[in-house]
């Protein structure tokens, strides 16, 4: 199987064909692309694909710059996903348009082939809400989609991935700093394998200096600008986005070789587009490493990013209170070797390594393609709505009449979404050896067997080990006392901590290619602590609503909220220890379950 990788910039087309064992069969690269002038992206794509004549191709995976926060990994490319890339050129104006080309392009000239887009905001999605937030009026922010987004995902995830290789050490346990300096700039806080922070944010726009970018300016100035400076959108945007960074500051270019050579002549502006640009990139380094409580490793990669040792010098200046010792001879000699993915440029007792990694967007890009066509689901397989229980009871007829009175009955008070089921007005008080807990909800109906469902805190609220129990299996479970407002009854079992379930109706378990009594994994995508499920029982029945049900202990441990609805990948694990994934989604979030 032979991939196609199409990364298209603001002004050039990088592309390679890898074959199924990551080996490059043809790689090549146009730059200074402009619709105005000389060759155009579409000029670039015309000579990629007539090079590619001569090769078998079977997917074609494309970078994406921003796929907003709808796109947490990579996505077989539909209808759908084309209007959601539309719909965020706006926000990356220099990017999307031109992914979209080339997709569009793509499609119709392999209209057979699985095009997949790798998006450059996925690996940010995940970022704690306290970084993605910017601090402007709720509602504004909620109306406008004005939250951090961080870019450059496909290359810091590459990069702290070879620098946790070179560390010998799983990126789960490392906290790292990634700068990619290239014409666009950013740096990511990769906290635990995760990015917790990162230099750009709604656009590519904000963060460090890059070539023709301002990164971070006061939004203050931009008001005056069009207050009395007499700015138009087009003339800011233009100002920003093409006139600023290391262009705008030294009046010559925006590749940094000019602007070195200039500077080493004695070019005064030169000199300060190269301090305001490392000085910049320090800062955040060094905000990044007190966001992150410390760190392991900074990593440097992009065009600047691998090739100028100088700034790499000036940019880690006076960090050796982090414990950044840089080994001044082979930070100079760091050229990379062609078959190496990475050179040490730090002291071989240095507390932080400093490591730059060859940026390969491309390959990760493959990978991720290969990864999503091998593995593609079909797109109907529903995801599963999540109910959170929360400590309840069922009743027989005998006890609910010790506990309410005589003759008493269930009211209702809200129905369940399992037909027939409904949470009752009654509640009753648990009362274990150390401690009580009032208020429990009874469900109903009522049933032939008491059953009081606890999460783990619970118990150790209460001072009793109940088993985890499929519901109705109560036979030697812990035991309980309830108080009513009519008596206590002391049962001898029935206090459960129950197992987590899915409630399937046939049609759902056709679907999912799973029967009842299946044991199998559910794997929560999305939101701040992601989590595999494992051993969910499916229970499959006629009058059953698809919906999985677990306890408050369980939601929490995964962020999930109070009436979340699902978003889940069910996993089923098969003979051979492999996980089959059968669906997804995602979720929403809502306040913390307590
Ligand atoms: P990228 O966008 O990652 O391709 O990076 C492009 C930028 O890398 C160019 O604009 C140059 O400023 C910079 N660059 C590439 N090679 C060198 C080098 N040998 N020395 C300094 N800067 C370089």
């Amino acid at each position: 199987m032979n991939t196609l990788v199409i990364n298209c910039g603001s002004s050039s087309v990088k592309y390679a064909l890898f074959d199924a064992h990551e080996s490059v069969l043809l790689q090549g690269k146009r730059e200074r692309l402009s619709a105005n002038e000389g060759k155009s992206h579409q000029d670039a794509l015309n000579e990629l694909f007539k090079e590619l004549e001569a090769f078998d191709i079977s997917a074609i995976g494309h970078r994406v710059v921003h796929g907003g926060d709808a796109f947490r990994a990579p996505t077989p490319i539909d209808v759908d996903v084309i209007s959601a890339i539309e719909r965020w050129c706006p926000a990356a104006p220099m990017h999307n348009p031109y992914a979209l080309m080339a997709i569009q392009d793509a499609q119709s000239r392999f209209p057979d082939l699985p095009n997949v887009a790798v998006f450059d905001t996925a690996f940010h999605a995940r970022m704690p809400r306290r970084a993605s937030t910017y601090a402007i009026d709720h509602d504004v922010a909620q109306k406008h989609d004005i939250r951090r987004f961080g870019f450059h995902g496909i290359s810091h995830e590459y990069a702290a991935g070879v620098a946790a290789g070179f560390l010998q050490r799983p990126l789960d346990s490392l906290r790292l700093v990634t700068l990619h300096l290239g014409n666009g700039a950013s740096a990511c806080a990769v906290e635990y394998g995760r990015s917790a922070e990162t230099s750009m944010g709604n656009t590519p726009l904000e963060g460090l200096v890059m070539g023709t970018r301002s990164g971070d300016v006061d939004a203050g100035v931009l008001l005056g600008l069009c207050q009395s400076g007499g700015y138009s959108i087009e003339e800011l945007n233009t100002l920003l986005n093409r006139n600023s960074g290391l262009k705008g500051l030294s009046g010559i270019s925006n590749d940094l070789r000019d602007i070195e050579e200039a500077a080493a002549q004695g070019h005064d502006r030169a000199q300060l587009a190269i301090n305001v640009f490392a000085h910049r990139a320090r800062k955040y380094v060094g905000a990044y490493a007190a966001a992150m409580g410390g760190i392991d490793a900074i990593v440097f990669t992009g065009g600047i990013g691998e090739n100028s040792a100088s700034m790499r010098e000036r940019i880690l200046q006076r960090l050796e209170f982090l414990g950044v010792q840089l080994d001044l001879d082979r930070n100079r000699r760091s050229q990379i070797a062609k078959d190496e993915e990475y050179a040490v440029i730090s002291e071989p007792h240095s507390r932080v390594d400093v490591i730059v990694v060859k940026t390969n967007e491309e390959r990760m890009i493959a990978r991720e393609t290969q990864r999503v066509v091998g593995t593609e689901t079909p797109s109907d397989v529903p995801s599963i709505p999540i109910a959170v229980s929360a400590r309840h009871c069922h009743l027989t007829q005998e006890t609910f009449e010790k506990l309410f009175g005589a003759g008493a009955e269930p009211t209702m008070d809200k129905p369940l979404v399992q037909p027939g089921q409904f949470a009752c007005k009654e509640r009753v008080n648990l009362i274990g050896p150390r401690n009580r807990i009032d208020g429990v909800r009874v469900l109903g109906p009522l049933r032939s067997v008491d059953q009081v469902e606890v999460a783990r805190t619970d118990e150790f609220r209460l001072g009793v080990d109940a088993p985890v129990r499929d519901s109705g299996k109560v036979s030697g479970s812990a035991p309980i006392t309830l108080e009513g407002p009519a008596g206590t009854v002391k049962l001898k079992e029935g206090l459960i901590c129950a197992r987590r379930h899915i409630h399937m109706h046939p049609d759902d378990a056709t679907q999912f290619g799973v029967n009842d009594k299946d044991e199998v994994s559910v794997s929560i995508l999305d939101g701040e602590r992601s989590l595999i499920f494992g051993d969910v029982l499916v229970r499959v029945k006629d009058s059953y609503v698809l919906e999985m049900h677990i306890d408050t202990d369980e939601a929490n441990a995964a962020e999930l909220g109070r009436g979340a609805s699902g978003g889940l990948s069910v996993n089923d694990i098969d003979s051979d220890g492999g996980v089959k994934q059968l669906g997804k989604g995602a979720y929403q979030k809502k306040e913390k379950t307590v």
